[in-house]
């Protein structure tokens, strides 16, 4: 079994750490704790360690969990991660608070058409590492989007997400970083209705600290407080 309130003191201390050596505050790097796989007697013990921002990849998978959670705790925030189908639109927007992975027009549709009254918050999900094998806009086709959603008056445009590419060494994953950062930067500018980019959510178990010194302010982590996923 992991030890999840010390590898969570480690990890915090860890982005502390990250944060001090860029010149940033750790306290404005929020900690996802990324849930796939684990059950939930383990993703209680994080939240009772402390944690208050949960990520998960699957609908499925994540609805049974949930709803045995949220009674309980409810100032937990769920976050969508994982790709979504336009046909689980509605499934996930009653478990999930936010959604990182929106990555199409047509998602973005099916979205904005049901309807909650506090709007929903989401971010763009950018393929910053150009595999192909990764959902994702491609970088330069941001912008236009972006333009168009914001017309969309119940789509709160919150910030943009991304995943770095998959290699042994970490830095391998710093050009990814960095085009997300002035990406933003980009758009922050144009100053879009509806658009206001809050979050910068890279950085994962393997290069969560090179994505802190990019500028990252939304980490999520899963390996490193649950254990490896079988
Ligand atoms: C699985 C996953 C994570 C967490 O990855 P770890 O390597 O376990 O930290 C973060 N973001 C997304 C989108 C994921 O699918």
């Amino acid at each position: 079994m992991p030890d999840i309130k010390a590898n969570l003191e480690a990890i915090r201390q860890r982005i502390s750490i990250a944060a001090q050596k860029s010149g940033r505050n750790p306290e404005e790097i929020k900690l996802i704790a990324v849930t796939k796989t684990v059950p939930v007697e383990l993703i209680e013990q994080a939240i009772q360690a402390g944690i208050v921002d949960i990520g998960e990849n699957r609908v499925q998978e994540a609805k049974p969990k949930i709803e045995a959670l949220k009674q309980k705790y409810p100032n937990v925030t769920w976050h969508m991660l994982g790709h979504l189908q336009r046909n689980k639109v509605r499934q996930a927007l009653d478990l999930f608070a936010i959604i990182q992975s929106v990555d199409s027009e047509r998602l973005a549709k099916e979205i904005e058409h049901r309807l909650r009254p506090e709007g929903t918050q989401i971010l763009v999900e950018v393929n910053t590492s150009k595999e192909a094998t990764k959902y994702g806009l491609p970088p330069d086709s941001v912008v236009d989007f972006l333009k168009k959603i914001s017309n969309f008056g119940n789509i709160n445009v919150r910030g943009l997400m991304t995943i770095g590419p998959l290699a042994d060494d970490p830095e391998a994953a710093r050009p990814s970083f960095i085009r997300l950062r002035k990406l933003s930067e980009e758009i922050r500018k144009l100053d879009l209705p509806n658009v206001s980019i809050a979050y910068l959510s890279m950085g994962m178990t393997d290069d969560f600290e090179i994505a802190i010194s990019e500028g990252s302010n939304m980490v999520r982590i899963g390996r490193a407080i649950f254990g490896e996923r079988r």
